[in-house]
């Protein structure tokens, strides 16, 4: 297992849209385990590749309801519903804010073994799922605030960041379970 660097809001690699990952090649494979063991050692439910600085659309979800997923080129084909709800980044550690999202979402998404698949998502899953693939475009759940509440929580994340210098976050191994 690998956990990677996490890059913390200022990194450009947040900002920036991802590319395609088209064929499946090992080094893709690597890279979503990297990403379960990076989430899992920051303690959250999804993590983006270009978290870890990687510009590719790979993604993970895991809200410990049902089985995770692996989201490779998602694109969203069906959405339902709309749901306000209470965000956070592990790009942006004890920033919360309420975001709107749909509330039941179907993904078409590449499987590691290559082949398109469509999966669903409800509730909390297809929050994370569409925080997600937010990042995979550049877009940051701040970005889906009203003005003033963005600025309101950063001018918290400045004051949180005081005396912190770059936007990389080493995260401990996660502890091994059994
Ligand atoms: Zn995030």
């Amino acid at each position: 297992m690998s956990v990677r660097t996490l890059h913390l809001l200022g990194s450009p690699a947040l900002r920036e849209r991802a590319a395609e990952v088209g064929v499946v090649e090992p080094r893709v494979a690597v890279l979503v385990q990297d990403l379960f063991d990076t989430m899992r050692a920051a303690e959250g439910i999804g993590l983006a590749a270009n978290q870890v600085g990687v510009l590719q659309r790979v993604a993970v979800v895991d809200t410990g309801d049902g089985e995770p997923l692996v989201l490779i080129d998602p694109i969203i084909v069906e959405r339902y519903g709309e749901e306000r709800g209470e965000e956070g980044c592990l790009s942006i550690p004890d920033i919360y804010g309420e975001v709107d999202r749909a509330t039941r979402v179907v993904v078409e998404t590449t499987d590691l073994d290559g082949n398109r698949a469509q999966v669903a998502a409800v509730d909390l899953k297809a929050r994370a799922t569409q925080h997600e693939m937010d990042h995979l475009d550049g877009i940051l759940f701040l970005d889906r605030l009203s003005p003033l509440k963005r600025r309101l929580l950063l001018r918290k994340w400045q004051r949180s960041r005081k005396g912190a210098t770059g936007f990389l976050k080493q995260l401990p191994p996660a502890a091994i379970r059994d």
